[in-house]
């Protein structure tokens, strides 16, 4: 697995938690414990090995889709997506400040077109 980017992890855990709440939303696991398992990888600069089987369960299944596994929501909804459907690791942090979720290749697209709102 790659590396987490432990800024991102951080924004998630720490500054912005509306991310992970809506990803433990429909399911019996607590805001508490995902945040939970983000905060010990926090401390532990990100190795998944020292998580115990349930925190890797937990891992898996809510932090590691928001950390590497995002999609694109296009240009004008999913299907209009200009790369691969997935938003670069490099790209994250900034999708998630602004709650805008485009890749590379959407967001530059979106770059040469008339002024979208794009917030900072
Ligand atoms: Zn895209």
């Amino acid at each position: 697995m790659q590396d987490i980017d432990l800024d991102l992890l951080e924004y998630l855990v720490y500054t912005d938690t509306d991310y992970i709440k809506a990803a433990v939303a429909d399911t019996t696991y607590l805001p508490r414990t995902v945040l939970g398992v983000g905060t010990f990888l926090l401390d532990n600069e990100g190795q998944v090995d020292l998580l115990t089987a349930k925190q890797q369960v937990t891992f898996t299944k809510f932090l590691k889709p928001l950390l590497f596994d995002v999609a694109c929501h296009g240009i004008a909804g999913p299907e209009t997506c200009m790369g691969n459907g997935r938003i670069e690791g490099d790209g994250l942090l900034q999708c998630y400040k602004s709650n805008i979720f485009r890749c590379r290749a959407c967001r530059n697209a979106t770059k040469t077109q008339s002024s979208s709102p794009e917030e900072a």
